[in-house]
């Protein structure tokens, strides 16, 4: 099959990777042009897990290609799919549809034969529809069909998802694209269910499953602030809680509050778009809000330990919203930095792979250390906020011979608190009491 993959982007390039691995003929396609040029000398212009490897066998063999050239990449295909950005108007906060529209105004033209048009990106509901229109008027003579694909790879594992999905929801009515989908997901047949819906189901299950997911963090960060409260430990509620297969153990690690490039603004798209059709949806606005206290809480907690020493300073570990990615938009890690910042603190920070990514966002607001323990040297307060495996067994006695002061936010529950007691540091979690 002859597949293009517009936008390469955290989902288009893992998905154009996993489909060329599959032994589809893939042509990914993007107008950011220096993208295209780093792709094509075989530089990948983002970090996934596993990623590399793939990259260059395909490239190699002849099945995945880069180009800046709609129709290069879209003449011909069976298969296009969209997996551009839509992020977050900043007056509206709805998804900003407009590179969705383009990519279809762009891709009208270039359709030969039957073609399927499948919407990997999160988009509200009916833009199957307006998609639809577009290429339509642009091409009334295109023989296509517009489908809802939506993608549930989490950045970090993007090809261990891609590869082995919970389930594929494909949003159509057309039997010419079931066939041709049912094909594309032959390989997965065995082991993964092929749900076919209509296209606004397919789109709403897109945003519904992320809006829970992003409750469920929310909840068990409430749970954390009770444990505290109460005595109890968030560990032992969240295993215990997880042993219920009606609530499962995925989503319950207590920590900084949900970020990334989807939850933050997929909850807020999904409350504006219910807005829009008039319902209410208290869940979703108060996950929203709450989750934006959380990291403000997080934030003050550090604040609240250093404000008396003059200029203090704080090591950070982790920079990206989660471990496995280099990926920091709307991360948590930054909102508290950002906090921090603005108290004037002085940041050194340390990820193992979200460096350069994050220094596009704050640029020299904060110091940049080479590793983790040139982070803490002199620091008053060592925050970790991304849980990347390393930073759970540190060197005390390198922390201790570092440090100004033995205070460690352990904000994401990694550390062994037994022995961090041991080396006598005075440790910080959430969802329990400070163990010394
Ligand atoms: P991204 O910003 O990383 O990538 C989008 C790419 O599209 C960019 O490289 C951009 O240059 C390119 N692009 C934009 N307009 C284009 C055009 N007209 N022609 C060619 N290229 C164009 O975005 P992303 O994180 O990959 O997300 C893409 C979509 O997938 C979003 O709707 C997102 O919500 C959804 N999604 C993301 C994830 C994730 O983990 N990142 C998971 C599931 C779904």
């Amino acid at each position: 099959m002859k597949i293009a993959i517009i936008g390469t982007g955290y989902v288009g390039l893992p998905s154009g990777v996993g489909f060329a691995e599959l032994g589809h003929n893939v042509v990914c396609v993007d107008n950011n042009k220096a993208k295209i040029a780093a792709l094509k000398k075989g530089q990948l212009t983002l970090y996934e897990n596993g990623l590399e490897d793939l990259f260059k066998a395909n490239t190699q063999k002849g099945r995945l290609h880069f180009t800046t050239s709609m129709k290069e990449a879209v003449h011909e295909a069976d298969l296009v799919i969209l997996a551009v950005g839509t992020p977050p108007d900043p007056v509206t906060q709805e998804a900003d549809l407009r590179y969705i529209y383009a990519a279809a105004e762009e891709l009208a033209d270039y359709l030969t034969g039957y073609t399927v048009v499948a919407n990997k990106s999160t988009v509200p509901v009916g833009t199957g529809d307006a998609v639809e229109k577009i290429i339509a008027s642009k091409n009334p003579k295109a023989d296509f069909d517009v489908v809802s694909l939506p993608e549930f790879l989490r950045e970090g594992f993007a090809l261990q998802d891609f590869f082995n999905p919970d389930r594929i929801i494909v949003g159509t009515t057309s039997k010419r694209a079931i066939n041709l989908l049912n094909k594309l997901y032959e390989p997965f047949k065995e082991k993964t269910p092929l749900l076919i819906v209509s296209r606004k189901s397919s789109e709403t299950i897109k945003y519904a499953s992320n809006a829970f997911l992003a409750m469920k963090i929310h909840y068990i960060n409430e749970i954390a602030n009770f444990c505290e409260a109460s005595g109890a430990d968030v560990a032992e509620v969240a295993k215990g809680m997880g042993l219920d297969t009606r609530i499962g153990n995925r989503f319950l690690n207590a920590g900084i509050g949900f970020g990334g490039s989807c939850f933050p603004k997929d909850t807020l798209a999904m409350a504006r778009m219910a807005q829009k059709y008039g319902v209410c949806m208290e869940l979703i606005e108060t996950t929203i809000s709450g989750n934006k206290k959380r990291k403000k809480d997080m934030a003050e907690r550090i604040w609240q330990a250093v404000k008396d020493i003059p200029r203090p300073k704080v090591g950070v570990w982790g920079l990206a919203f989660k471990n496995g990615t280099d990926d920091c938009r709307q991360s948590p890690a930054m909102d508290i930095i950002s906090e921090l910042i603005n108290k004037n603190i002085a940041i050194t920070a340390y990820d193992p792979k979200a460096m350069d990514t994050a220094k596009a966002l704050v640029g020299d607001k904060i110091h940049y250390a080479q590793d983790m323990y040139s982070a803490v040297k002199g620091a008053d307060v060592l925050a970790i906020l991304t849980e990347w495996p390393e930073f759970s067994a540190p060197d005390f006695s390198k922390l201790e011979k570092l440090m100004k002061r033995k205070v460690i936010f352990d904000l994401r529950n990694m550390l062994p608190s037994k022995e961090a007691a041991e080396w006598d540091f005075t440790c910080y979690s959430v969802g329990r009491k400070r163990k010394r």
